[in-house]
């Protein structure tokens, strides 16, 4: 009998890992979880709620004890075939794309009880087997004994290209440099914050697709996947 895995996918910002991680549960009939969506929608509160100031500073003594009211949750969509982002019982999908949610991400996902909240919500959804997650700790922190992990990474010129292309077929007005440094800021608040931090667990798998195509990157990726998965059937 074919065993459920649960597979993890941490690497750097816009590297493709939403796009694998899909793909793969949509092959394997996973669920597939994207907890930047969840850091996202948090970053959103606080943006709405005016914890976070004009300069960037997050007012975390006002958010934290706030942190209760916050619910933030998934939901099938049938006409999209997307799991799409709640936060308060609204749909947020599109909310927490646009680049002022970016630019405010990395540090709301720096504060310790942030992550703790959220991070305690993403090993209770991965309880049951059968998801594939994707993010920034979940190969380390969130799910250390996962199946299958994946470190994945690009060269960052590539990545912000393929944001830049993605937010612009999304209607997002931006600009290359805008994104670039973006990504590059994201990549070092998340890389040396002290909780959590972006690093490669040493047993996962590195993906480096600056030079992959997605079909190729997928090939490579479900090999592994199959491999595991042999591992842990009967
Ligand atoms: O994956 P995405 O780029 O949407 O994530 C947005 C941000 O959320 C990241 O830059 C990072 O600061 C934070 N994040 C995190 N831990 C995760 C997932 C995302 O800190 N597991």
């Amino acid at each position: 009998m074919k065993a459920k895995i649960n597979i993890a996918i941490d690497g750097y910002s816009s590297c493709g890992k939403s796009t694998i991680a899909k793909a793969i549960a949509k092959e394997l009939h996973y669920i597939y979880i994207d907890t930047g969506a969840m850091y996202r929608a948090m970053t959103l509160y606080a943006l709405q709620h005016g914890y976070i100031a004009a300069d960037g500073k997050v007012n975390e003594t006002a958010l934290i004890p706030a942190l209760d009211l916050v619910m933030i949750n998934f939901k099938y969509n049938t006409d999209t075939y997307k799991y799409e982002t709640y936060l308060n019982g609204h749909n947020v999908e599109r909310e927490i794309r646009t680049l002022q949610v970016s630019n405010s991400v990395s540090p709301i996902s720096a504060i310790k009880e942030v992550r703790q909240k959220l991070v305690r919500l993403q090993k209770r959804m991965a309880e049951t087997k059968g998801v594939v997650m994707d993010g920034r700790d979940i190969g380390t922190v969130v799910l250390p004994d996962a199946e299958l992990k994946l470190f994945m990474t690009a060269d960052p010129k590539i990545r912000a290209r393929r944001r830049y292309e993605e937010l612009k077929s999304m209607g997002v007005d931006t600009s290359m440099d805008d994104v670039l440094r973006n990504i590059t800021q994201r990549d070092l608040i998340d890389t040396t914050r002290a909780h959590d931090p972006l690093i490669q667990a040493p047993d996962a798998v590195v993906v480096d697709n600056s030079n992959l195509t997605i079909e190729e990157q997928y090939q490579f990726v479900m090999h592994k996947v199959t491999q595991r998965m042999a591992v842990f059937s009967e």
